[in-house]
């Protein structure tokens, strides 16, 4: 997975987001990914939560997609592909720069601004990846008190 290489099904995006959420899983952090796209699905960027990794709890994993995809020129065609429904915060980044399109892997284990982000004209789809649903699952079971300082009820 690489910058530049392009990612045509919500599957494939899916994918790449899943693999951050794996990878910031191996490094002991909260394994939530995201990933920015281009409308003819061109990867621009990826991240993953990195509360842990850099003590920054501004550090979402779309906040770090977001940040690696650098400037663009405009968001309206962008998709974010997120595993974990996008909470406030996140939720506002996408208001904020114009993100057109959002795609949750999972929002079984958390709710957040998805509703208000189609309320206000940003289409959202819901995938839920039972792969995804239950490896954030076991780590939530794993892990309750960082899971609760991440959703901010520490
Ligand atoms: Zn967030």
């Amino acid at each position: 997975m690489s910058v530049g290489d392009i990612y045509a099904t919500d599957a494939q995006k899916l994918a790449v987001a899943a693999a951050e959420a794996r990878r910031g899983a191996a490094e002991g952090g909260i394994p939530i990914g995201a990933a920015l796209f281009a409308a003819d699905g061109t990867l621009l960027g990826s991240g993953h939560n990195r509360r842990v990794q850099d003590d920054d709890a501004a550090m979402h994993a779309e906040t770090n997609a977001f940040r690696n995809a650098g400037r663009q020129r405009s968001y309206r065609d962008t998709v974010m592909v997120t595993t974990l429904s996008p909470c406030w915060y996140c939720s506002g980044l996408v208001r904020q720069f114009g993100i057109g399109r959002v795609v949750v892997g999972d929002d079984q284990n958390f709710l957040g601004g998805q509703e208000w982000l189609a309320e206000n004209g940003v289409e959202v789809s819901v995938l839920n990846d039972a792969t995804l649903i239950g490896e954030m699952r076991e780590f939530i079971a794993g892990h309750p008190v960082l899971w609760n300082e991440d959703i901010g009820e520490g």
